[in-house]
């Protein structure tokens, strides 16, 4: 069967950034499953798929609209260092956990400046060029319920 409209399709993935480096596999995760035709997957990578069957391997590049979307300065803010006296070591290229009003967001320690620290909230990934390679694993075709919800359900149902 190949992927068309509806196909329920299962794929071993690796997400890279243009240097080769691994950010997100299958390896970790498990194989990712999506509704084709949904919106469920990168455009640039679904349009790939299309017409494909099992065992066949893709490679694509996306530019960064079509994967994290662009770099926003506005995430970018400067914090009080006295903010981060709780924090051991606190380097530049830190990874945190930052709480604010609508929740906990991931950060990035940039720069730490005498008693500012500038802390990033883009994706690591915002404003890069992103490679994905994808193996098709199976393909099914979706049920109604999985079709009227837009979406895979992958034990039986997704709880709506
Ligand atoms: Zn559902």
């Amino acid at each position: 069967m190949k992927i068309e409209k509806n196909s329920v399709v299962e794929l071993d993935y690796q997400l890279m950034d243009t240097d080769g480096k691994v950010w997100e596999s299958s390896k970790e995760g498990g194989p990712w499953v999506y509704l084709h035709g949904h919106g469920e997957v990168m455009p640039g990578l679904e349009g790939e798929l299309t017409g494909k069957a099992i065992g066949q391997k893709i490679r694509v590049e996306l530019g960064p609209e079509e994967a994290y979307g662009p770099y926003e300065d506005d995430l970018r803010t400067e914090v009080p260092r006295e903010a981060f006296a709780e924090v051991e070591n606190l380097t530049e290229g830190m990874r945190l956990a930052a709480e604010g009003s609508d929740g906990v967001h991931a950060v990035i320690v940039r720069e730490i400046r005498d008693d500012i620290v500038v802390i990033d909230a883009n994706h690591p990934l915002a404003g890069k060029a992103v490679k994905v390679e994808v193996k098709v694993l199976s393909v099914r075709k979706g049920t109604d319920e999985e079709i009227a919800h837009g979406h895979a359900h992958q034990d039986g149902s997704c709880g709506h």
